[in-house]
């Protein structure tokens, strides 16, 4: 290139002195002017030959230069052609290969066909080619968009596309690329499966969890039960402490499995929030009277320094912030053998209807070492090692505390040196209103029935035991069905208005709850139908099968809960009935014991002569009025109720002279009655 472009520089150079040198000589030599023209005619020729030489070598090394570059730029573009990533091939109007590309015989496994001129029919994989018939270009005027389709060719995957191309000559060829993407689909599909296959681990490990929680709670649910029961029958001091000892390791129990299926919630971010209303200071008060006892016991101080108005009222969700100082201070009377642990709580800012609230709790424990300080607030993880472990706990309840806090849009941190205590403090951020007026919470409804049906729906005999017993005492009749299907039989031969209220049980085999609650709604039972579940039911799955259930009663539960649930389906509900749970079915004993000379030994002889022979009255009365024999069933009544006055059996007493009367009146119905009865009897001879 350099070289030509030298050549016409050197010639044109050549051309123009000799013009100068010319037009020099006559300005010099001889200034007229015809003389220097006559020489320039004379070498004109000379001067004309040499432009047009100039000029024609000029135009040669042009030509010679575009031809280079054409073929360089051929050259270079079937190059790149031919080992770009995606096969390449052109073909004609008729499906007849113009150009293929290395890449896409290569790809097609006919490296060894030289395709130019065949038909695609005889070479092209038969997906391929149906592929190209589909989307073959009919004449465009134009270059149509390309249009693009993964197919699979044995163990491959090609992408393939095709675009049509309108030549000059208005031929409208067609641009077919193949790129063979195997890899990255067997990479997608391996990373599918991979998926899958967490998905699958994260599902059994939630049901299991679901599972396990319920399996646990099922039992823990009947110990909580009758635990409540026994505590309310008279007991020895050494069996109330007993008693209370079970008390105090099913709560630990539930609140652990509570633990459990709380951080499995809010590791799917399931934790939803409740705001209410409340009294700061009833929050901190419950507090107190809940962990004075814990502290006592253990000889520390529980100290308070509130400065905050008494009547701040924060709107926020009370039983959340309650479980998280349950928490703290739990932890912080578990971690302290001796001195105190004091609750602040302090106004850090206040603005128009706001207020950000600071609360500590501090401990003279045992402390944390700085290197553990940072790991306290990951779950399952504990700053003793677990060998050397004296504590319990399952290393939740502070990831828990900080996941809620955050929740609530505060910050939750930790100070402690070890051997120094710990100080563990969150702020919140509410809504707030000053209130002097008391916020009394209505008394919980003291369910008093008149024999109303319950059916209770359950297949494990020992709860059912539980809320029988529950039941019986407020005078209610309980019928069992131990499994879905028995339940359908009971209500269909039962009808609409015979129970009262259904008490369902969720989990059952064969036909759950709510399989069993929809076909009893589908007969036409319009009975409210309440769920007793094991399982943590979250506000999403109440609401979806609230048209089944009026409410859902968690298991375990308390017995009260109970008793609210059922209050609204049962004819009479008396605030201001005696609490039958707190009744003493001894009332009378002092007085009978002196009736009998002061002898408690002959007292208690008559009492247990009495409880032998009258264990089973209930059942014998019951066969005496179903084989028609009322006279009978009249005269055992009497009986108890004279020996029943006179062993100072006082309720029990009451409970079959209104059995007698009822006899003796004629009543038809004498369920309400004789279920009374049947509770004021156990309650003597079950003790
Ligand atoms: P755990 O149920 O084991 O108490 P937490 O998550 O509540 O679980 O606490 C995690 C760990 O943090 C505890 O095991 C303990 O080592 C440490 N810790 C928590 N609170 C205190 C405290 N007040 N004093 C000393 N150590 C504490």
């Amino acid at each position: 290139m350099k070289k030509n472009d030298t050549v016409i520089t050197t010639i044109t150079c050549v051309s123009s002195i000799f013009i100068i040198n010319i037009i020099i000589l006559l300005f010099l030599h001889n200034r007229d002017l015809s003389t220097g023209v006559a020489i320039l005619l004379e070498n004109s020729l000379v001067i004309f030959g040499l432009l047009l030489i100039t000029m024609f070598v000029a135009e040669s090394i042009r030509l010679k230069k575009m031809k280079g570059a054409i073929s360089y730029y051929n050259d270079f573009s079937n190059s790149v052609l031919q080992h770009a990533e995606n096969g390449l091939a052109v073909l004609d109007e008729t499906n007849n290969f113009e150009f293929v590309s290395g890449r896409f015989k290569e790809q097609l496994g006919l490296n060894d066909v030289s395709l130019v001129g065949c038909n695609a029919l005889e070479y092209l994989p038969k997906s391929i080619y149906r592929f190209l018939m589909e989307y073959r270009l009919i004449p465009h005027s134009e270059t149509t968009e390309p249009v693009r389709q993964t197919l699979q060719l044995q163990e491959s995957f090609f992408e393939v596309s095709a675009f049509g191309v309108v030549d000059k000559e208005n031929h409208t060829k067609c641009i077919l690329t193949i790129y063979d993407h195997t890899k990255q689909v067997l990479m997608e599909q391996q990373l599918v499966d991979q998926l899958e296959e967490m998905q699958f681990h994260i599902e059994a490990k939630e049901s299991l969890l679901a599972n396990v929680s319920h399996e646990l709670k099922t039992p823990l649910n009947a110990i909580i039960g009758l635990s409540q029961i026994l505590e309310q029958t008279r007991l020895s001091d050494r069996q109330k402490e007993l008693v209370s000892k079970i008390n105090t390791s099913s709560d630990y129990l539930l609140n652990l499995i509570n633990d459990v299926l709380d951080f499995s919630k809010l590791k799917k971010g399931a934790i939803s929030l409740e705001s209410s209303h409340f009294r700061l200071r009833d929050l901190l008060t419950d507090l107190e009277t809940t962990f004075r006892p814990v502290a006592s016991q253990k000889g520390l101080h529980l100290l308070t320094d509130y400065k905050f108005d008494p009547d701040l009222c924060l709107n926020l969700d009370r039983l959340r912030m309650e479980q998280v100082m349950v928490n703290l201070i739990n932890n912080a009377c578990k971690f302290t053998d001796a001195g105190y642990v004091r609750i602040r709580v302090s106004v850090l800012k206040e603005f128009q209807d706001t207020i950000t609230i600071k609360t500590s709790i501090e401990d003279t424990g045992i402390g944390i070492e700085p290197e553990n300080l940072s790991g306290i607030f990951t779950e399952f993880y504990q700053a003793e090692g677990h060998l050397t472990k004296m504590h319990q706990g399952a290393g939740l309840g502070l990831p828990i505390c900080k996941y809620l806090v955050e929740h609530m849009g505060g910050t939750l941190w930790a100070e402690s040196k070890k051997g120094m205590g710990s100080t563990f403090c969150f702020t919140l951020t509410a809504p707030k209103y000053y209130s002097s007026e008391e916020e009394v919470e209505p008394p919980a409804p003291v369910l008093r029935g008149h024999g109303e049906k319950i059916l209770v729906v359950e297949d494990t005999p020992i709860n059912y035991d539980v809320v029988e017993d529950l039941l019986i005492r407020v005078n209610l009749t309980c019928e069992h069905a131990d499994s879905g299907l028995s339940a359908l039989k009971m209500c269909e031969s039962a009808g609409d208005g015979y129970y009262s209220a259904i008490l369902m049980d969720i989990h059952m085999p064969i036909m759950d709850g709510y399989e069993t609650a929809r076909k009893i709604k589908e007969m036409g039972i319009t009975a409210p139908i309440i769920a007793l579940t094991a399982t943590n039911m979250d506000e999403e799955i109440q609401m979806r099968y609230q048209h089944l259930f009026c409410d859902f009663i968690l298991k375990p539960f308390k017995y009260t809960q109970l008793y609210n649930v059922l209050s609204p389906c049962v004819a009479a509900t008396a605030a201001d009935s005696p609490d039958e749970l707190s009744e003493d079915p001894y009332a009378g004993k002092d007085t009978a014991i002196e009736n009998l000379g002061g002898s408690i030994a002959l007292y208690e002889k008559h009492l247990t002569r009495f409880k032998t022979n009258y264990a089973h009255a209930c059942e014998t009365l019951e066969d005496h009025l179903t084989s028609g024999q009322r006279e009978q069933a009249r005269i055992l009544a009497h009986s108890i109720k004279g020996l029943a006055g006179t062993l100072g059996l006082t309720y029990l007493a009451r409970s079959a002279e209104a059995l007698e009367s009822a006899i003796d009146n004629g009543e038809e119905n004498l369920s309400p009655q004789i279920t009374a009865f049947r509770h004021k009897l156990r309650q003597v001879t079950d003790q």
